[in-house]
């Protein structure tokens, strides 16, 4: 039997930091990760990038996440700017990029795993590898133990649970936190994947897998009613639509995707161009090319994989002269431009969301020290809460910020008890 002041369950983001600070507080650290290595997820993050954090106000942040004012003390103690002081100390120097996104000038993931792995062993704490918890035990309302699947058990004062959610499961994020938290009576609200592709209806054609259109208006439209729009940059993939633009809008309307309701996706191609301007473009590009075809005119408006898609759409003959098409004929093509159409049939699975939407209901969690209201000396941490935010940086900070706000108030509550 082996007894810990503090163990973490799960060594992602929100774990990787609890038992660093637990341990730098002065506690009797144990993490525990079922994966052969800690961070697998992490290491993936931000295209292999990682996207540490967004290096913007604590009240713009905010905008962007589900439940602004159950964050609000863990920002309070340590935000990005905290964030980034933590990594330049542990020699991790970062960088700013557009959108205020930062990440490791490296550009490799890797380096933050590692730096964070090394960090928490110089604070003492024991990492225990392929050690998935399956059991957790209490006693008279408080926290006493935890067992794992492979039968030992360890007993400590105070557990972090940091198990993450249930998206990209081979990461080791398979949902394991709600089930051991179920057990103990503990309500968890509905999980639906997040940041995730959109399905729409018909075939999307081979060759726009992986197409990015950057500079883009998207409007969406529910029952002919403007719901929402957005303007960046999207992507296209067999089986549906990505990128920036699309994940956000995944996050927004997710219930509703997820439950089959049916919005109209409406991109305009040239935002910056009225009507008017792209009749005047037009007649330009028909004056100075002499045998200027329509394949050719949307070349100079496309990317080349989208002029057959448009052909399609506007049952054109690639070969017919610019020059020979009639006012009705260069509208269709500007209206296709302005308002080239998609509907969506719903969501993409776990497999594919940077996020899980939903967790351990927030009501029951002592937002000033992620203490459980309902069994003592449990902590909660991470993306296994019902937060979400947009894609930016902003989901890492939760779960650093909340990693390390539950080993302060743990290891505080430990010095104060005198253990
Ligand atoms: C492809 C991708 C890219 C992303 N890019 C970014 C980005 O650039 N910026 C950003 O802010 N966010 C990004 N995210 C989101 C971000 O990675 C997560 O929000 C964050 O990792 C959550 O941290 P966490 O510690 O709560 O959970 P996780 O990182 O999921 O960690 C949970 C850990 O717990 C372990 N575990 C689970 N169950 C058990 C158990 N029973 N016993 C022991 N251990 C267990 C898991 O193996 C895992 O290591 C990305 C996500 C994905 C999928």
């Amino acid at each position: 039997m082996d007894k810990y002041d503090l163990i973490v369950v799960g060594g992602g983001a929100s774990g990787l930091m609890a038992s660093g600070f637990a341990a730098q507080n002065g506690a009797k650290v144990l993490l525990l990760e079922k994966m052969s290595r800690p961070g697998r997820k992490l290491r993936i993050t931000g295209k292999g990038r990682c996207n540490l954090t967004n290096l913007t106000t604590i009240d713009d942040f905010l905008t962007h996440v589900n439940q602004a004012e159950f964050l609000k003390p863990a920002f309070n103690a340590f935000f990005a700017e905290d964030l980034i002081s933590f990594f330049n100390a542990i020699n991790i120097k970062t960088k700013t990029e557009r959108g205020r996104r930062v990440f490791p000038q490296s550009d490799k993931a890797q380096d933050i795993v590692d730096g964070l792995e090394k960090w928490i062993l110089k604070q003492g704490v024991q990492i225990k590898k392929n050690a998935r918890v399956n059991k957790l035990f209490t006693r008279n309302g408080y926290i006493s133990g935890l067992r794992l699947q492979k039968g030992k058990m360890f007993f400590a004062d105070k557990i972090i649970l940091c198990t993450g959610g249930t998206s990209y499961p081979a990461t080791g994020s398979t949902g394991d936190g709600y089930k051991l938290l179920k057990t103990l009576g503990l309500q968890i609200t509905e999980i639906k994947p997040a940041l995730v592709p959109i399905i729409v209806k018909g075939k999307l054609p081979a060759k726009l897998n992986r197409l990015s259109l950057k500079n883009i208006n998207l409007e969406v439209y529910k029952n002919k009613n403007l719901v929402a729009e957005k303007f960046g940059e999207m992507q296209f993939l067999n089986h549906g639509l990505s990128g920036p633009i699309i994940l956000s809008l995944s996050r927004m309307l997710n219930k509703e995707l997820s439950t089959g309701t049916l919005f109209d996706l409406s991109i305009d191609l040239k935002p910056a161009l009225s009507e008017v301007k792209l009749q005047n473009r037009f007649q330009r590009e028909i004056e100075n090319i002499r045998y200027l075809d329509v394949q050719g005119l949307l070349r100079k408006l496309l990317p080349a994989q989208l002029v057959q898609v448009f052909l399609d759409r506007l049952k054109m003959d690639a070969r017919k002269l610019a020059s020979k098409l009639n006012q009705n004929e260069i509208k269709k093509i500007i209206l296709l431009l302005k308002d080239f159409r998609f509907q969506t049939t719903g969501l993409r699975g776990f497999d594919e969301a940077i996020i899980t939407s939903g967790g351990v209901d927030l009501n029951e969690v002592n937002p000033e020290t992620m203490e459980s209201r309902l069994i003592k000396n449990l902590y909660l941490a991470g993306e296994m809460l019902d937060l979400d935010a947009d894609t930016g940086g902003y989901n890492l900070q939760i779960a650093f910020s909340t990693g390390r706000l539950a080993a302060m108030a743990a290891t505080n509550k430990l010095k104060r008890d005198g253990k």
